[in-house]
């Protein structure tokens, strides 16, 4: 089975049967051309690479590696930035080329909860917290705690996410309904 990107993982926690219809079904979604323009947008932004040294520097990041990519057996991804911090351990820092809402998506979060686990199963060192730059909202910086329950939540979403994959096991429905609204799958869906 190939490892999963963190977009893979998001989905499947926004609703498990979204997993069935892609991944089992191939039925196709169209979100990733969304992400690959959201990326162009953030590495050719000037302002932003000047302001890159200070927010660090907010942050108090002693080291820097940028556009790094990471991947295990079971996970796959690219992080914009990850940082040393002054305590020792380290965090993933990622652009978002949006506005801040006064309000932290989950879907970012758990981007970032992705990252932590790569960067500790690569790297082999501790990751409590990650940080958020947007870049519509003069580049505000935004610190998320990063807990082991949330790595944990991470770690049994690959193991469900197999499970329905590799054995063809038809999910429950997401319990929000409000998700069906937008879904790229609601015409197609069993409810
Ligand atoms: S329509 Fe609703 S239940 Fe079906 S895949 Fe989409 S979000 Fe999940």
């Amino acid at each position: 089975m190939f490892s999963l990107t963190p977009s893979n993982i998001i989905e499947f926690l926004y609703c498990p049967r979204y997993t069935y219809y892609e991944h089992v079904l191939t039925v196709p979604q169209n979100e990733d051309k969304y992400y690959k323009v959201e990326r162009g947008r953030k590495l050719h932004d000037e302002k932003l690479e000047r302001n890159k040294g200070y927010l660090r520097k907010r942050i108090g990041a002693i080291d820097k590696w940028e556009d790094q990519y990471l991947a295990s057996e079971e996970m796959r991804g690219r992080v914009d930035e990850i940082l040393k911090l002054e305590d020792g351990t380290y965090a993933p820092l990622d652009y978002k080329f949006a506005e801040y809402k006064e309000k932290l998506y989950q879907t970012y979060q758990q981007q970032l909860f992705c990252y932590a686990l790569l960067i500790e199963g690569n790297w082999q060192v501790e990751v409590n917290r990650g940080y958020l730059v947007y870049i519509r909202s003069r580049n505000k910086l935004l610190e998320v705690p990063i807990t082991a329950k949330d790595k944990t939540l991470i770690k049994k979403s690959i193991s469900a996410f197999r499970e329905i994959v590799e054995k063809n096991h038809f999910p429950k429905a997401t319990k929000y309904k409000r998700r069906c609204l937008n879904c790229t799958y609601r015409n197609i869906c069993i409810k």
